[in-house]
C-alpha cells in the first residue's frame, strides 16, 4: 500500500479543520467480508464515508466536506511542502460516528433521499456490528454469548427494522441481506428461508448456505465470510 499526501477537509456545519489519509496505490490483501456485507481491506484503507465532527459534533458526509489543502503523508518528504499551515497538521483525524450517534442523527435529521436512508442505516447496522465481530467464520456454529445482547433490541432493533422497509422484497438481489437483517433481528425461520432461496452467485449460495445453518441453530451475531 502507498499512502498519498494527507488531505485536510473542512466541517461543513462549523469549518473545524479535520484531516484523513489519502492513496496513491493498495491492494485487496487481507481483505476481510463479513456477513452483514462490511468489508475491510488492510491494504486499501479509506477513511469513513460518514463522519462526526470533533468540534460541533454534527455528522456528515465525507464526500461534503469542502477540501482545504493537502499536507505531506507519511511516505511525502516534508521539505517538498515548505508552505503547510500549522492548524492543519494540528487537525485530528476523521472519526465514524458511533453507534448511538447513527441514532441520534438518524432520529433527528433523518434525510428524504432513500438511497441515503439505506446507506445510513447500513452503515449503522455495520457500527453496532463491530463489536460482535471476532475470529469466527460462517463455519463455526459456536452459539452466541448467553450473557450478550446479540439479538438486536432497542434503537437497533429499529434501525433494521426500518431498513428492511426500505427494501424491495421482491428485489433478488438483495435476498442475502434481507435474510441476514432477520437473523440479525432473530427472526431465524424466516432468515433460513431467504438464505436458502438465495442463488445469485456461486459464492453467495455457498455462504447463504452455512448461514442458514446457523439461522437454524438461532445464531445471530455477524460472521466472518472469508
Ligand atoms: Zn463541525
Amino acid at each position: 500500500m502507498t499512502p498519498g499526501p494527507d488531505q485536510v477537509i473542512a466541517c461543513p456545519n462549523c469549518g473545524a479543520l479535520e484531516q484523513h489519509g489519502t492513496l496513491v496505490a493498495g491492494n485487496t490483501g487481507r481483505r476481510v467480508s463479513w456477513s452483514d456485507l462490511k468489508v475491510v481491506s488492510p491494504f486499501l484503507r479509506q477513511p469513513p464515508k460518514f463522519v462526526i465532527c470533533h468540534a460541533c459534533h454534527s455528522c456528515y458526509w465525507l464526500a461534503d466536506a469542502p477540501g482545504v489543502g493537502l499536507m505531506p503523508g507519511p511516505f511525502n518528504d516534508p521539505a517538498d511542502w515548505p508552505r503547510v499551515n500549522p492548524a492543519w497538521r494540528m487537525a485530528p483525524v476523521v472519526a465514524e460516528p458511533e453507534e448511538a450517534q447513527y441514532y441520534a442523527f438518524l432520529s433527528a435529521d433523518l434525510p428524504d433521499d432513500r438511497d441515503q436512508q439505506f446507506h445510513l442505516r447500513m452503515l449503522a447496522f455495520q457500527r453496532r456490528n463491530d463489536s460482535f465481530r471476532s475470529d469466527l467464520t460462517i463455519d463455526d456454529p459456536k452459539p452466541d454469548p448467553v450473557t450478550g445482547e446479540a439479538i438486536l433490541s432497542g434503537d437497533a432493533h429499529a434501525n433494521v427494522s426500518s431498513l428492511l422497509g426500505l427494501m424491495d422484497p421482491n428485489d433478488s438481489q438483495l435476498l442475502f441481506l434481507s435474510a441476514e437483517l432477520h437473523r440479525a433481528l432473530g427472526e431465524f425461520d424466516i432468515a433460513r428461508d431467504l438464505f436458502q432461496r438465495t442463488t445469485a452467485l456461486p459464492d453467495l449460495k455457498v455462504w447463504a448456505s452455512k448461514l442458514a445453518t446457523l439461522s437454524e441453530k438461532q445464531i445471530a451475531t455477524v460472521r466472518k465470510l472469508t
